[in-house]
């Protein structure tokens, strides 16, 4: 894979292009407790997305993995600032990289290992202290990933002082803001972006695969099951209520809140 573009929105002011650095390949069936996939589709290439908020002054990205730790079929696919470049965006003009939450796939790509230095030398990376504790990942936010959970790339940038945890200085800027959503971990967190009165939500792993879509009692097996369905409770109604776009990190579409049929579990106040 060589890093398509996956959508390019325009939001007011903001430009929001959501990339696909690569995939991630597993028995997705496995995430699923066996009695809980009576319709399931079986999956086993997932789409890694990192986001790019651009504006006025503004360079932000969502999320960065390095698929080349993710390898498929002896595929090799291209580092994260390689496919940043090939659309013009510059690593080092990001100043801010948030990471939703402490699962590998969504931070891996901080550090580069072959240069052994940070992608984002000039950028403040934000992470949740649920999901950070005495210098490296809390063991809930490990727990998923298992072996590949390796905390390496975070830790290098915490011991440059590199990595905020909860809140950065200086803090995001006006329209960008980040909405405790646990239960992927306990520090999941999903990032709300305004401009000019739209509403755009970048969900991370509040939802994996379509099949929790239709279907928000479906919940991985690592996850904090009430903790997620309820996190996808309010988010859901957040987005209704403000009409807004949304996407998560492994579905590469963006919904529309007056577009998509979400189940009566999601809309109900
Ligand atoms: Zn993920």
């Amino acid at each position: 894979m060589s890093g398509p573009i996956a959508q390019q929105i325009t939001l007011g002011e903001l430009s929001i292009t959501a990339l696909i650095l690569g995939e991630i390949y597993d028995r997705v069936e496995d995430w699923f407790a066996a009695d809980q996939l009576s319709d399931f589709r079986s999956i086993s290439r997932l789409p890694v997305i990192c986001l790019h908020i651009s504006g006025p002054g503004l360079s932000i990205l969502i999320d960065a993995c390095d698929p080349r730790q993710y390898p498929i079929n002896g595929v090799e696919p291209l580092d994260i600032q390689t496919s940043l470049r090939k659309i013009g965006i510059h690593p080092e003009d990001i100043t801010r990289v948030i990471l939703t939450h402490g699962h590998h796939d969504h931070f891996c790509g901080v550090w580069d290992l072959d240069r052994e230095a940070a992608n984002f030398p000039n950028a403040r990376h934000i992470l949740s202290a649920q999901d950070w504790g005495n210098g490296t990942l809390t063991a809930t936010a490990q727990m998923a990933d298992g072996s590949a959970a390796n905390p390496g790339p975070l830790e290098k940038l915490w011991q440059m002082g590199l990595l905020d945890l909860d809140t950065c200085d200086p803090p995001l800027p006006p329209g960008v803001s980040l909405i405790d959503a646990a239960g992927e971990t306990k520090g999941h967190r999903v990032v709300r972006i305004s401009s000019n009165g739209q509403a755009f939500y970048f969900l991370a792993d509040l939802f994996h695969v379509p099949a929790e879509l239709n279907a928000p009692d479906l919940c991985p097996i690592w996850a904090d099951a009430p903790a997620l369905k309820q996190s996808r409770r309010l988010l859901t109604q957040a987005i209704i209520q403000a009409n807004a776009q949304f996407m998560c990190s492994h579905l590469p579409e963006v919904f529309s809140a007056d577009r998509f049929n979400f189940p009566s579990f999601l809309g109900e106040p």
